[in-house]
């Protein structure tokens, strides 16, 4: 005879709610509600399975990265509340990957009694770039000079109130990849990013010596873990490739921006991964960027080069399970993102990479290759930086058609 073993399990803080009995009679396992289809939640699923959690999507369409290998797909706009409600039915947490759901639909979740993981309260701060830089001035982190500007003439006062043009435009929400984000010479030249009708952002362009990453996660117990502060090498304002750790920061600078990390995760109330884009000045201070409460790119590597990935350890943080060790496998970890180009046959390159090889860790996406679009990565991992490097930087290549042997 089957007996259903009830019983409370961790979801939810310590621990909430008594999980019901599958179709067999047994306790299942938590749900994990994942808004967006793309490959961040492709992956969280992926550092799912082992751990036998199951996992909900709601995707835009049945063709996204996530819906191909998710069991249990809605497909439905997110953007819609009732969509949101119907979906969470079911699902012990709701998380992201992406910060384009409305902040307003996800407090009413809340109110709902549904777990939110990063919470509203935390995400308005991904959400809007805005909200994000009065927060981080109010409690003290370093950020380039900014302002919200209201049309051209105020771009200009907001040039000459420091060091002139060129200034910086971004519209508050909506932006991805460079998408969104604007180096503007002139008055004449600052009227594209108005034209969204959504508020928009000046700051300062920074002169910066290269662009870090601080990739942190925090659980709703309030446990924390930092990762090894990584290099971001960005190409036409997409990440191109990372390195871990980023070479020659100093320990001073590299605790810093750890220390930046957690202190922003705390203050903001994050739960889950924690990504913050740094500025490196080259009078070697660090500014924050932007934030993203979601695995990201820039933590790509922890796959492959740490002993618990990213993924990992967002859905141990939304579950509120004890957090993976995060510290660095090998010496060197570089993760060069894979780009489509003019051969759509990736597939056909797998031979040459994996022969050339025997250690890179190829990460595909399922996404139809189109010219510009990210539709993978490779990790490579090893002592020699320069070698791991260039064997990251041929795969990458080699993939997408760029060179041929
Ligand atoms: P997105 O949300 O599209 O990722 P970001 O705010 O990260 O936009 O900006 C994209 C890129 O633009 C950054 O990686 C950086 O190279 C450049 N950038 C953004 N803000 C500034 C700034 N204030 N000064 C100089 N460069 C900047």
């Amino acid at each position: 005879m089957l007996t259903a073993r009830v019983r409370a399990l961790p979801v939810g803080g310590r621990h909430s709610g008594v999980r019901t009995a599958d179709i067999l009679g047994n306790v299942t396992f938590p749900v994990v509600g994942m808004v967006g289809g793309g490959q961040l939640a492709r992956m969280t699923h992926e550092a799912g399975i082992p751990l036998g959690i199951r996992f909900k999507l709601l995707s835009d369409t049945a063709r996204d990265s996530a819906a191909q290998v998710v069991g249990d797909v809605v497909v439905g706009d997110y953007r819609d509340l009732e969509t949101l409600r119907a979906f969470a039915q079911g699902c012990d947490v709701i998380t992201f990957d992406h910060e384009h759901v409305p902040t307003e639909h996800l407090r009413a979740l809340e109110a709902d009694g549904i777990a939110v993981r990063p919470g509203p309260d935390a995400l308005q701060h991904a959400h809007d770039k805005g909200v994000m830089r009065a927060k981080l001035s109010e409690i003290g982190v370093p950020c380039p000079r900014h302002r919200l500007v209201t049309d051209p003439a105020d771009v200009a006062r907001f040039a000459a109130e420091g060091d002139g043009f060129p200034v910086v435009l971004k519209t508050v929400v909506g932006g991805y990849d460079g998408k969104g984000v604007w180096v503007v010479r002139d008055e004449d030249g600052a009227a594209d990013p108005f034209l969204a009708g959504v508020p928009v952002l000046a700051e300062e362009k920074v002169d910066f010596v290269r662009e870090l990453a601080a990739n942190v996660v925090r659980s709703p117990h309030g446990q924390a873990v930092a990762y090894p502060v990584v290099e971001s090498v960005q190409v036409n304002g997409v990440c191109d490739t990372v390195i871990a750790p980023a070479p020659n920061l100093g320990d001073a600078l590299s605790a810093q921006a750890q220390q930046l990390a957690l202190t922003i995760a705390a203050e903001l109330g994050v739960v889950g991964h924690l990504a913050v884009e740094l500025f490196e000045t080259r009078d070697g201070r660090i500014l924050v960027n932007e934030l993203a409460m979601r695995p990201h790119n820039s933590g790509h590597w922890t796959q492959d080069g740490a002993i618990t990935s990213q993924f990992a350890n967002h859905v141990r943080a939304v579950l509120d399970l004890p957090l993976g060790d995060p510290r660095p496998r090998a010496k060197w970890t570089v993760m060069s993102n894979v780009l489509g180009g003019d051969f759509p046959d990736m597939y056909s390159a797998y031979l040459h990479c994996m022969a050339r090889d025997p250690q890179l860790k190829i990460h595909m996406y399922g996404k139809d290759v189109k010219p510009g679009r990210k539709v993978g990565h490779v990790n490579t991992y090893g002592d020699d930086l320069a070698d791991v490097r260039e064997r990251a930087r041929h795969a990458a290549d080699y993939l997408r058609g760029t060179i041929t042997e």
